[in-house]
């Protein structure tokens, strides 16, 4: 008797498969699934995927968004100042709250695991306190992975590095920094060797907020591409945003992506932020400030993309549904073909869930029992669709279902339900 049957549903290669589940794990995945279930889901003619992955978020700040009032100009700069001040009145029950009502957005569109930079420049460090007690509150459901991040810089306040060290001490798990924001160039470089070597030590993965402007000039990515050889750390190293290498001159960047795969660093760029955050210094033509997604793909650099922020100082907007990040992410860096629509697809899924090194994800047998069934017939048309999520299983439990996105028409000669999916071809 297995505990959950998924049946008939469309898996994101096109077969149609049953999938069986006991405990936490998948027990049997195959065309046919003969047996009896004391919960069976019908998902013929649905999609059923992997859950979602978001590798890059920021979860003390999230649905804060016009605390303590809004971000006016729309920079990146004003959005670190203004949260400067809030991360000094928000209470740890606060913003504790925030983030638990963002994980019940999260589950119910079956994003379940998510990677968080914390902030970790204040002396209290009540931003960390909130998150890892967070990370225990939803660990039933949600996989939450926490990067100590500086945003203020590693080295721009007295206690800067102690603070971030403090922090891995806590129990924060993954390594940050934001080199472009550091005083210097040099200053930038020099944190990025001290970062890197501190994961080292500790054996921890990085995870750095890297190049985020639209100088042509910041080279941050190459230092990190460096240290991440000197140290071994290959596999283990993220950029995420990237966003200089758009503006970048194009022989240098012929030398940079190279250097990037041979270190085997992965990138997340974030396309919703980034479209709206860079380019702001600009008249016309005004850039899309989003790193060169194709081409690093095309050297086999693994990308991914992010979601960054929901309703915080930095963005006004947000869902909490990969899909959303995926469509803009697809119109930005003009991922229009067939295969590059349906790799905006893996990308917040498998190729997230790798980067961040999940372990046990995936729908295969012995695989952790989590997955989502939705409201479209293949990844193509979630990503246009960003349909109803059915039900979400998380780690063997169901814990969200939505109906259908069916529309009832009363026009006199046409259908009475209208269902937007794609013509077959
Ligand atoms: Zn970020």
């Amino acid at each position: 008797m297995f505990d959950l049957l998924v049946k008939g549903g469309t898996l994101p290669d096109g077969t149609v498969a049953d999938i069986a589940i006991t405990g936490d794990r998948i027990a049997e995945i195959a065309p046919k699934i003969e047996g009896e279930a004391r919960e069976v889901i019908d998902a013929s003619g649905d999609l059923v995927s992997p859950p979602f992955v978001d590798p890059h978020f920021h979860l003390d700040a999230t649905l804060s968004y016009g605390l303590p009032r809004v971000n006016a100009s729309g920079t990146l700069l004003e959005g670190i100042s203004l949260w400067g001040e809030l991360r000094e009145i928000a209470t740890v029950e606060e913003m504790v709250e925030r983030a638990l009502q963002y994980c019940d957005w999260a589950a119910s569109t079956g994003l379940l695991a998510i990677r968080s930079h914390v902030d970790t420049t204040p002396d209290h460090l009540n931003t960390v306190t909130a998150m890892l007690e967070v990370r225990e509150k939803v660990k039933d459901y949600i996989d939450l992975q926490l990067v100590a991040f500086p945003q203020d810089g590693l080295y721009r306040t007295p206690t800067g590095r102690e603070n971030l060290i403090r922090a891995l001490d806590m129990g924060v798990e993954v390594v940050g920094g934001i080199p472009h924001f550091e005083r210097t160039m040099a200053d930038g470089a020099e944190s990025l060797a001290d970062l890197c070597e501190i994961a080292a030590e500790r054996g921890l993965r990085v995870d750095i907020h890297c190049d985020e402007t639209d100088d042509p000039m910041s080279r941050h990515i190459e230092t990190l591409a460096f240290e991440t050889q000197r140290l071994g750390l290959q596999g283990r190293v993220v950029g995420s945003h990237l966003t200089s290498m758009h503006s970048m001159d194009n022989y240098y960047v012929s030398k940079l992506l190279p250097l990037i795969a041979e270190a085997g660093i992965s990138a997340i760029p974030n396309p919703l932020i980034n479209i709206v955050l860079q380019g702001r210094h600009d008249t016309f033509p005004k850039r899309r400030g989003l790193t060169r997604v194709k081409e690093m793909q095309s050297m086999g650099i693994p990308v991914g993309w992010g979601q960054d922020c929901v309703l915080d100082p930095w963005y006004s907007l947000g869902t909490a549904d990969m899909l959303d990040v995926a469509f803009m992410g697809m119109h930005v860096a003009q991922m229009t073909h067939p295969e590059e629509m349906a790799r905006c697809f893996t990308m917040v899924t498998e190729t997230n869930a790798r980067i961040i090194g999940l372990e046990d994800y995936g729908l295969k047998k012995g695989a952790k029992a989590s997955l989502v069934v939705l409201d479209a017939a293949s990844p193509v048309d979630a990503l246009r669709l960003r349909p109803a999520r059915l039900a979400v299983v998380s780690k063997g439990k169901v814990i969200a279902r939505a109906p259908r996105g069916d529309s009832g028409l009363s026009i006199p000669g046409r259908p009475e339900n209208v269902r937007r999916r794609a013509p077959r071809r």
